[in-house]
Parts: C-alpha cells; structure tokens; sequence
C-alpha cells in the first residue's frame, strides 16, 4: 500500500488493533532514524508524530551533514570521529540529497585560530573522519583565498583553508528514512499527538494519542516506548513522571534567505564574526542563506520565528564580513528559526554545551534520546535501538544494525556521477515537455530518481506547464508522501517557503485547491488551510521586536 495521506483510516485502524514492539514518539531524524533501525532489524514498529514529519528542528537545522568543525575546540574528539566519519556513509545513502561541498574558512590576523592552528586542526577533522586523500584540507594563502571567494573583505585576512563538507536537505532526509521505514514494515503516522503514556504493570506499554486531522482519540499498544520528541523530551518525560536529574537546555537558532544576487558568494563559507562564534554563509540554488545565531530559549517550542534581534547580528555580519556588500532587512526573502534540544550543564553558556546526545531510561521503562545531530542519526538510532533490543527482546534473536546498507530509496543512485547524468536527462525531459528546465536540479535532489515519475505524470495534464509540474509534484507528496496539508507541501516536502517563496505567492491557491479536491474539504477548512500557509510566509519574512 502506498504511503498515502489518503490511506489514513487504514493506518489508524492499524496502529489502534495490532500490538506493536516498539513505539517511536517523533517524527524528526531521530526518530526516524530510530524507526528504520529497528524495522530493519526485525521489530514491529509503529511511530507517531504529533505535526508533520521534521516539522520540528530537522527541517530548521543548517542542512549541513558535517563533522562540527568547531566541537574541536571543545575537544569533543569522540563527537567529531563519529558524525564526521557518517558524512561519507550518508553520503552514499542518498547521493543526490546529501551533496560534496567544499566549505571555505577564511582565516584573519586578529581572530579565531590563525594559519597554524587552523592547519592543524583540519588535519586533525580529515584524520579523526578518515577522509580521502584528494578531499582533505588545503591551505590557502591570501591571494587564494581572495581568488576562492573575491567578495570577502579584505581588510585583516591573511589566508584562508579549504575543507569538505556535505549539504543536504534536513526535511527531505528526515522524509525519505520515514518512508525507508514504512518499506521495510514500521508504520508512520503524522499529525498524531501523544497525549498520555499506558501502562500495564506499573511499565510503559504504549500511549494515548489524539488524531488531529480526525480529531478522535486512539490507543497504541507497544512493548516498549522510545521517546525521541526532539525539544518536546521532557514534557513526555514529565508526563511519565520521571523529569529527574538532567534536563534539556533549548537554544535558538536563526537562519535567513537572500537572493544570490545580493550576496553571490561562489561556495559555501564558515567564518569568524569577531564574537567568538562561527556563521556559514551557503548558496542553494537561486538564493544563499545565512546563519546560525545560539541563544538561550524559553518561548513557545511550536511557534519559534527570527526576531529583528536575530535579524540584526545576522546582517552586521555579512555586511563586515563581505566588501561592497550592504543587506538590510527588507532584502531577506524568507527565514527559520530552530531549536537545538541540548542536555544542560550548569555554567555553560548557549554556545558552549555539549551536542553530544545521551540517552536516558525512566524507572517505568520509557526510553528517551535528547541532544545529537542530524549527521549522527544513524548512530543514535544503532545506540537506542541495542537498549530497545536488551530491554525488550533478548529472547529474540534480531538482526544486527545494517542502516549503513540500506539506501534511502529503492531507485537508488549509485554515485555522484550518475547523479549528475540524470539531472541532464531530467532537464531534457522538461525541456522536451515544455517545461522550465532549469528545474532539474531542484527536482533531483529533491526527489532522486523519483523525479522521472512527477515529470512524467506532469506530462498527462493539459493545463500551464508551470501549473502541470506543481500539480503532480503535490500529488506525488499526497500519495506518496503522506502530506496531509499545503505546508506540509511549501515546507517540509519541497522547502519552497524558504527558497522559492515567490512560487508559493504563486501558486498557493492551485496547491490549496489540489489539497481540497484530494481530501474533500469544505470551504472552511480550505479558508483555514490558507490562514496557515499566509502565516508561515509572515512569520518567515516579518520579524517582530522582543
Ligand atoms: P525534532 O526534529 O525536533 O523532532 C522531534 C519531533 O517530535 C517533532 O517533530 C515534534 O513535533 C514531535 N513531538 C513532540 N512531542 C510530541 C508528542 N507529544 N507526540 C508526537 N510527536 C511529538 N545538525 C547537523 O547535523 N547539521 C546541521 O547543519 C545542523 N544545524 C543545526 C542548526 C540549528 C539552528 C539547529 C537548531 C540544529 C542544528 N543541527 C544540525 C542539529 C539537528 O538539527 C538536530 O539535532 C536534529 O534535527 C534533532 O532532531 P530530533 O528528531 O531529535 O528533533
């Protein structure tokens, strides 16, 4: 069965009669990467998600599959070792997702590490992530760090280095191991909140969980409950009554959207802003964001926007940082803001704590996972996963963790090389349709191969090309991908609203009609629908004042 929106009622008629192993609470990359280790490890398992998939802090991170270069002067080494060796195997998972990047760190007279200590350094990252020969870190001197990025001001520069980095697509990610997982036999639901744990001798053995597009309440039956709600950790660890001893530290971070045109650096940068923090600086594809900001956060986890606070650091970077270069607020096209769920340690500030993750085990049974990274998800998931295995099932022979083989889709892309090759064929296709090729990339690293069946199905319609391509990608995400909203479509499927936001001015009543059509809405609810579309593009483009 497709892993449809439309096939909801059987997916919930499912999760409410069949006793499950292993229920995941959180549809992020944790949990996601949680569900697909197990099921593909022989569990049964059932995972909820109380929004959209990623709709928390994976699809708000940098969209960076790297080693944090900076935990180094932290001197996590056993961080950096293990996310830094997940780039290269994540990398094959997903060729067309997570991309080589080179990532250019200019390096100034009167801060950061300087030359020595930045070459040092670097080869210590290649080293701790065996990285290949030909990628590992080149120093630069001054004129060729100029000649790497000419837009750099030249003011207290005095060489620069070269390193490798993978980028990708948080959501896209975090949606494509969902629906590895549904293959390979978990059962994952969104828009399904858990609002209460069951128990049956005084040990977690399931939860109680209320539809939010059906609103009815259903109950789940799992033998053990692994809680990976991401920011949300301790409010389940609260309902289970055991928020004792650690407890998470929410952080900020804000990333914001300009056209290339306003800042058409040529790769991606990592620089110094003087304050002792670090700001990455990434072109994707008509647009280059910026960010991060990390401040402490006590707002509302499930409405968090950039603040014109957030706002201001971001552009007095960039405009010290780049000569001739001068963005104000009213240049930024869109904007995230996401929040790291990190373990707090008492004395530390924001920047300073650990992004280790740490697992911790409630005397009732329930399994919670906090802190960590988006690279290291595959990790995380082998760590709960084995603790799931001891708890619950040593009488039961499972098979050993196998994730690093287990491509992100059955079409699967072999290499960089056949990646670049059916990006030409897709963009001979759309030209051939009559469509606006230069969608091609865009499309497959979206969609991987994927993408051949959306640009076929556009094909059958009569209508505007552009209006075509939009409505079988929709329906692809529909039926497919289980979107159940527009937003699910404009943000977490496709990040449209942060990248391409003039398309969702464009086409938001053609998605909100498709939507409405598929589901059967009435007026209200489309009017609805619309209301949270209209806000999104607000919140990611009005900044309010603290
Ligand atoms: P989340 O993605 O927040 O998922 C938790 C989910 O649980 C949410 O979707 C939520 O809706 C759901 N949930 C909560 N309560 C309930 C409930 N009661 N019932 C059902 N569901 C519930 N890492 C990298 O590797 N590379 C980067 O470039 C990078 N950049 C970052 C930049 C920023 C600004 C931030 C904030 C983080 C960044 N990270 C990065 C870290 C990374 O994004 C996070 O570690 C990761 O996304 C956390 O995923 P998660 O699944 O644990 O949490």
């Amino acid at each position: 069965m497709n892993f449809s929106a439309t096939h909801r009622e059987t997916f919930l008629q499912r999760l409410q009669s069949e006793p499950f192993d292993l229920l995941v609470i959180g549809g992020g990359i944790t949990g996601a990467g949680v569900a697909l280790d197990a099921a593909s490890r022989g569990l049964k398992v059932a995972l909820v998600e109380k929004e959209d998939f990623a709709f928390g802090t994976s699809s708000r991170s940098t969209k960076l599959i790297h080693g944090g270069l900076r935990y180094l002067k932290q001197l996590e080494f056993g961080l950096v070792k293990e996310v830094g060796s997940e780039r290269a195997v994540v990398h094959h998972l997903a060729p067309h997702l997570v991309v080589p990047e080179k990532m250019l760190l200019p390096l100034y007279e009167k801060r950061g590490f300087g030359s020595l200590l930045t070459s040092l350094g670097l080869k210590l990252y290649d080293w701790l992530a065996g990285v290949r020969p030909e990628d590992q870190r080149k120093m630069l001197t001054r004129g060729q760090t100029f000649k790497a990025e000419p837009l750099l001001n030249p003011l207290d520069i005095n060489g620069g280095a070269l390193y490798a980095e993978y980028r990708t697509d948080d959501a896209r990610l975090t949606i494509e191991i969902i629906k590895t997982a549904y293959r390979k036999g978990a059962l994952p639901v969104n828009y399904l909140r858990v609002t209460d744990l069951l128990y049956k001798h005084e040990r977690v053995a399931g939860a109680r969980v209320m539809d939010e597009v059906g609103q009815r309440e259903i109950l789940i039956h799992a033998s053990i409950v692994v809680n990976a709600a991401g920011p949300w950790v301790d409010e389940l660890r609260e309902m289970n009554g055991s928020k004792t001893g650690k407890y998470l530290h929410l952080t900020k971070g804000v990333h914001i959207v300009v056209s290339r045109q306003k800042l058409p650096v040529r790769q991606s940068i990592y620089f110094d802003v003087g304050d002792g923090r670090m700001i990455f600086a990434i072109p994707r594809d008509r647009t280059t964001y910026i960010g991060t900001t990390d401040t402490n956060y006590a707002g509302s986890k499930d409405q968090v926007y950039a603040t014109q606070e957030d706002v201001a650091y971001l552009l007095k970077a960039i405009n010290t940082t780049f000569a001739g270069v001068d963005i104000q607020s009213s240049d930024i096209e869109s904007s995230w803001a996401g929040l790291r769920p990190l373990i707090h340690e008492d004395g530390k500030s924001a920047s300073e704590l650990s992004r280790k993750d740490e697992i911790f085990e409630s005397p009732s049974g329930l399994i919670s996972i906090a802190g960590g990274k988006l690279t290291g998800y595959r990790k995380m998931a082998e760590r709960v996963v084995n603790l799931v295995a001891e708890r619950g099932f040593a009488n039961r022979k499972l098979a050993t963790p196998h994730t690093h083989k287990i491509r992100l889709h059955d079409a699967f892309f072999s290499d960089d090389q056949e990646v670049r090759h059916f990006t030409a064929m897709t963009a001979f296709d759309l030209k051939q349709g009559g469509f606006d090729e230069s969608l091609a990339e865009y499309l497959v690293h979206n969609y991987g191969k994927q993408a051949k069946e959306i640009v076929e199905k556009a094909a059958t319609f009569e209508e505007d090309k552009g209006v075509a391509l939009i409505r079988a990608e929709v329906m692809f995400c529909i039926n497919k991908e289980m979107a159940n909203f527009p937003v699910d479509f404009l943000i977490r499927r496709t990040g449209m609203l942060y990248f391409r936001i003039e398309r969702v001015r464009q086409y938001l009543d053609v998605v909100l009609n498709i939507f409405s059509n598929a589901f059967h809405w009435p007026l209200p609810v489309a009017a609805r629908e619309r209301a949270r579309v209209v806000k999104e593009i607000d919140s990611a483009t009005l900044f309010l004042k603290l």
